[in-house]
């Protein structure tokens, strides 16, 4: 089945148009700046070289319009796209698993909108454009935290007063969601089915950690938002929650600066004071520049830390993978964190580890006690895979 899988935040929307049988991807892109000055799409076809086509985009139906006139131009007439995938960045307590678009469906993701203002909205209303535009296509949402939705009411709930929590709907919901069960699935065909507790590694500029139980998630490093959990490059991550009130109190920073410090002034960026690109901050680090080093080892730090977390709500793990940005790419951040786990038996071998390729494989010694892979994630198959199963139901 052809899908267009979209994936849209406040001012940008990033498209790929793939065929769910062979995994092959026909076009994709990404409309930025969408309501700003300067805003253009980023194009590309068949794995060709990426073309910059400067357009007005003043909101996102206009994006949408470009889209599909660029797909046409490509030889993809709307008849030839059998369906659209949404990703929604939160899915609340509506979404435990993908679901086809209805006035309801759509209702729900606006509902939960509060707890991802960025990018419910915006999603929300290009699947509104979407079903408007095009009314013979179907539409898919798949969210972002719909395999976590599951876990253990006991990893989940968050130790506030019942009646707060409970009204203002807080709890664990995570994110990356749809990437963890790809590794999973991927993972699972890969070593034929000889995998039952795996820690899945999403490292990328944003980062987390799921840990999965014969498919089931169990655990997670994001929390209400993906804001929790691990070092990420412009996240803080997991801090003592009352230095929000701190900062609020005695820094007198408003509930904005506190949230754009935590989220956008954070991570990897603040501790180096040089990029929130892990590539950057490794290259001054081996340059000898003291707050890369600092932050390098930090990142190896409680990424292991967490990672032994996420193994203890398994109690154990057989497997753990390495995916997205950081862990599919960078050899030494693999052998930085791994080597933070040597006591739990991990160990890698170096020349496997130091192979560059866009296909799964095992990183670690024929007797490391725990199998470590490297697992390129595809998140667009992974909903495009659910819209084909949910409309040929
Ligand atoms: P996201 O989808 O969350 O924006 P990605 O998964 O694409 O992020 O990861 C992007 C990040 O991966 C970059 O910011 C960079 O830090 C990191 N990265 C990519 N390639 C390498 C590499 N070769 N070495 C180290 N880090 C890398």
């Amino acid at each position: 089945m052809n899908v267009l899988v979209i994936n849209a935040g406040s001012s940008s929307l990033k498209y790929q148009l793939l065929d769910t049988k062979s995994g092959n991807v026909y076009a994709k892109g990404n409309c930025e700046r969408i309501g700003i000055d300067g805003s253009f799409v980023g194009h590309e076809e068949n794995g060709g070289e990426k073309q910059k086509l400067e357009v007005a985009l003043p909101d996102h139906k206009t994006a949408i319009k470009h889209v599909f006139e660029i797909l046409g131009q490509a030889g993809f007439d709307t008849d030839k796209i059998e369906g659209i995938g949404h990703r929604v960045v939160q899915g609340g307590w509506y979404f435990p698993e993908s679901k086809v678009v209805t006035d309801e469906t759509l209702g729900w993701v606006r509902e939960v909108a509060p707890l991802a203002p960025l990018h419910n909205y915006a999603e929300a209303d290009v699947i509104e454009i979407c079903r408007e535009m095009f009314p013979s296509i179907g539409n898919v949402i798949v969210a972002d935290t719909s395999f976590h939705y599951g876990i253990p009411e006991k990893a989940h709930r968050y130790a506030l007063p019942r009646d707060v929590v409970d009204k203002l709907h807080i709890r664990k919901y995570g994110a990356h969601g749809t990437s963890h069960r790809y590794v999973w699935r991927k993972t699972n065909e890969f070593l034929k089915g000889d995998v039952h507790k795996l820690v899945s590694c999403h490292l990328g500029s944003g980062a987390s950690l799921s840990a999965i139980q014969d498919g089931k998630d169990m655990d997670t490093t994001m929390g209400l938002t993906p804001l929790d959990g691990l070092i990420m490059g412009t996240r803080c991550g997991t801090i003592d929650p009352a230095t929000v009130c701190y900062l609020q109190r005695e820094g007198g920073y408003s509930v904005d600066e506190v949230d754009t410090m935590m989220n956008k002034q954070g991570g990897m960026l603040a501790l180096s004071g040089v990029s929130s690109d892990t590539r950057d901050i490794e290259e001054a680090a081996n340059n000898g520049d003291e707050n890369c080093q600092l932050a390098m080892e930090m990142f190896y730090y409680r990424t292991s830390q967490l990672i032994a977390e996420m193994a203890q709500s398994l109690h154990g793990f057989d497997t753990m993978v390495f995916t997205a940005g950081i862990g599919e790419n960078s050899s030494s951040m693999r052998l930085g964190v791994a080597k933070e786990l040597e006591w739990l038996g991990v160990k890698i071998d170096e020349e496997k580890n130091s192979v560059r390729s866009g296909e799964p494989r095992v990183i670690s010694t024929d007797d490391s006690a725990v199998k470590v892979l490297v697992v390129p994630t595809n998140e667009e198959l992974m909903i495009a895979l659910d819209v084909e199963e949910l409309l040929d139901k």
